[in-house]
């Protein structure tokens, strides 16, 4: 079988690519130059050259512009599984529209040309979408689940415009790409031989296998900077491939089709990383241990029934992310 991955490039897409690859799917993903296919092709060389094992091979497709009307004509062509992973989650964002338009029109551009270009034995399109879709912001503590919607960023995006943060842009992006995809799909349900499943995790950790440029800690993603800026940056003391394997079964499992799936391991406080670094390696900044005395309480956890009833990811431990996060730090140099 034949998948494509969109955004192949990106942090949580290339780890994606990778369980794809390791379970026997060929891959096609899309990069928006092939300058940034280049390590692609490269961290994956066994596949890009000959086929790896069973001819499971991995090639890419240069899609410049997700939001041009049949930007992904070519690339959807024979597929049998698409993951939709392309979209902006970075911090230099001025007009919302820099995040709304590439999440929304990029989806339903690739939808489009899903529908009209893939052929007949397309089975299912994957969309990572967030909990970024799902939760919002407030003062008490609170379970969220698939029911939820952030109507929140898209009210305060219309009221602030630019002046809103980055954050809620990126939210309102989600949420608004999300319905989109959601609307176009039941407009259509039943009359297109295949169906849509949405993936929403909070933010994600866990080392990267992408190209970060310069390997520089102020390139990375933006929810490993998160991390790294928290845990290992001195002066701000204070998933990875389960995600992959989540987009696989996404993708697989009869029961996901059509459904929206929150997939995470579980909440955090800060501290916990601190606390599980300084456990792994002293030199880490300690942070306020203090403020765990009493067990940590998380303001925002979610209600995973649904992954666990019909995905059922195997997650690792936080003391296993932290470990593997800086052991890949350290190979950096960092
Ligand atoms: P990255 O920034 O590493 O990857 C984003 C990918 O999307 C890259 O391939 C990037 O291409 C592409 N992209 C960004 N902006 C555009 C655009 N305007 N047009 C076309 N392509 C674009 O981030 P992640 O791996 O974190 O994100 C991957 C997906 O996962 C996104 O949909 C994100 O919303 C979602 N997600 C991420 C979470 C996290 O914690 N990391 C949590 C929940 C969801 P290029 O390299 O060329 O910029």
């Amino acid at each position: 079988a034949v998948v494509l991955v969109t955004g192949a490039n990106g942090y949580i897409p290339i780890w994606t690519v990778s369980s794809f690859l390791s379970r026997g799917y060929s891959v096609r993903g899309t990069v928006r130059s092939s300058a940034k296919g280049d390590h692609l092709l490269q961290y994956f060389s066994e596949y890009a050259k000959e086929g790896g094992k069973d001819r499971v091979k991995l090639e890419l497709v240069v899609v410049e512009d997700i939001t041009k009307e049949g930007a992904f004509d070519e690339a959807v062509k024979g597929v049998d599984g698409i993951a939709h992973m392309a979209s902006p989650f970075h911090e230099n964002v001025d007009d919302p529209e820099e995040f709304i338009r590439p999440a929304v029109q990029g989806t339903l551009t690739l939808l489009r040309s899903a529908q009209a270009h893939a052929g007949p034995q397309l089975k299912r399109v994957v969309i990572t979408s967030s909990c970024a879709a799902v939760i919002t912001i407030q003062p008490t503590a609170r379970t969220f689940s698939e029911l939820d919607w952030n109507e929140q960023s898209i009210d305060e995006v219309k009221a602030q415009g630019r002046a809103a943060a980055p954050m809620t842009k990126y939210r309102a992006s989600k949420t608004l790409a999300e319905r989109a995809a959601l609307e176009w799909f039941k407009e259509r349900n039943g009359t297109l031989g295949w169906d849509v499943t949405w993936v929403n995790p909070p933010f994600v950790f866990g080392p990267a296998i992408h190209e970060i440029p310069g390997n520089k800690p102020e390139n990375l993603n933006t929810s490993l900077k998160a991390w790294y800026d928290f845990v290992l940056d001195t002066k701000n003391p204070k998933g990875r491939d389960a995600l992959g394997d989540a987009h696989v079964l996404a993708l697989e499992k009869e029961a996901a089709g059509g459904e929206r799936i929150i997939v995470t391991a579980g909440a955090y406080v800060w501290q916990e990383w601190l606390d599980i670094a300084n456990a792994v390696a002293p030199s880490i900044p300690k942070g306020y241990p203090d403020i765990l005395a009493g067990g940590p309480e998380y303001k925002v956890t979610y209600d995973t029934a649904k992954e666990r009833r019909v995905l059922g990811v195997g997650y690792r431990t936080k003391e296993q992310t932290v470990k593997d996060t800086l052991a890949d730090f350290k190979v950096r140099g960092w």
